[in-house]
């Protein structure tokens, strides 16, 4: 449990930091709040050369409303996340994701552009930024670009990061006229999720649904929007029977699920059916007929 040596360098600035990842290509990795890399340090699973130390970086934590988004700092604490009154009124799924990471310690250090880095295939958030369509904006030695969520997660543990990329901001949509939810089976042990679903529903003025999106994590090697959920609701009426027929299908184009020693392939796909269905029926009021 004891890591391998490496050259620690505390950043004072973005561009500071950007310059050191480059630098060290390949051999230096970002420390925002440690709950992912140390471990993985600390289990020889990481062993880079170098550490940057980005969690001084004050000016990376913030939650600002636009006029058509909201933009979160990428060392926003999860903690700040699930405290946001504000936030919950336009993205409850967030808030509901970040109040559920793993313990009270966990959510005071860790950070949102932590997780989305380091891409677990059963962190939290990721079936969130997926499931409201975000994006994320990263900053490179030689400048900044945004990618789509949905194409930001190439893998478990994987993104589309170059080495000297940092993640500075998440993006989220608002969508007018949305509620949204979060729900998760967690695994016992760590919190992290062996099912999880984020739902975003639109409705239109006669309760039909305008626009659903779906997304889960836990399930596969990486997050994955629920097509078929969703094609079965798009102008659907938003009721309990709708709701509850396209929840089964929750499972159905995926090909691969994963397993472990807790959850079984088929375990995992019902317990996707089932939190496919309680994010849905708390993401908007049901009718019952
Ligand atoms: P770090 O550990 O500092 O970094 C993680 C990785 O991301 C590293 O590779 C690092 O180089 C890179 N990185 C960090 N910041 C940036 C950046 N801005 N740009 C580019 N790369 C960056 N997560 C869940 O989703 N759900 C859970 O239920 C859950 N339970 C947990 C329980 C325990 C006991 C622990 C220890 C962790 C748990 N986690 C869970 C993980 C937790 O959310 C971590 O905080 C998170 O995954 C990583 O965020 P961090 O700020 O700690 O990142």
């Amino acid at each position: 449990m004891i890591p391998a040596a490496f050259d620690y360098h505390r950043a004072s600035s973005l561009e500071g930091a950007a310059k050191l990842l480059a630098q060290h290509a390949g051999d230096a990795k970002l420390l925002a709040g440690g709950h992912s890399l140390i471990p993985m340090m600390k289990l020889r699973l990481a062993q880079p050369g170098v550490v940057v130390d980005i969690g001084g970086l004050v000016e990376l934590s913030y939650i600002k409303r636009h006029r058509k988004h909201i933009a979160l700092g990428a060392l926003t604490t999860h903690a700040s996340l699930a405290a946001s009154t504000e936030l919950g009124k336009s993205h409850r799924a967030l808030v509901e994701a970040a109040g559920a990471i793993g313990d009270v310690q966990v959510r005071n250090c860790g950070t949102i552009g932590g997780s989305l880095a380091h891409a677990d295939p059963a962190a939290d958030y990721p079936a969130v930024v997926i499931a409201f369509e975000g994006e994320v904006v990263v900053k490179g030695a030689t400048g900044a670009r945004t990618i789509p969520a949905f194409k930001f997660f190439t893998g478990p543990l994987s993104t589309a990061l170059a080495p000297d990329e940092i993640v500075t901001e998440v993006r989220l949509p608002t969508f007018a006229d949305s509620g949204s939810a979060y729900e998760k089976f967690a695994q016992p042990a760590s919190g992290f999720a062996v099912a999880g679903v984020c739902a975003v529903v639109q409705l239109d003025k006669a309760g039909s649904c305008r626009q659903v999106r779906f997304a889960a994590t836990g399930v596969t090697d990486r997050p994955t929007r629920l097509a078929a959920v969703e094609t079965a609701l798009k102008g659907a009426p938003w009721n309990v029977h709708t709701v509850r027929a396209a929840c089964e299908r929750a499972d159905s184009d995926i090909k691969h699920v994963l397993e472990d020693a807790y959850a079984s392939a088929d375990y995992r796909r019902h317990l996707l059916r089932v939190v496919a269905r309680r994010a849905a029926e708390r993401a908007m009021p049901l009718s019952q007929s």
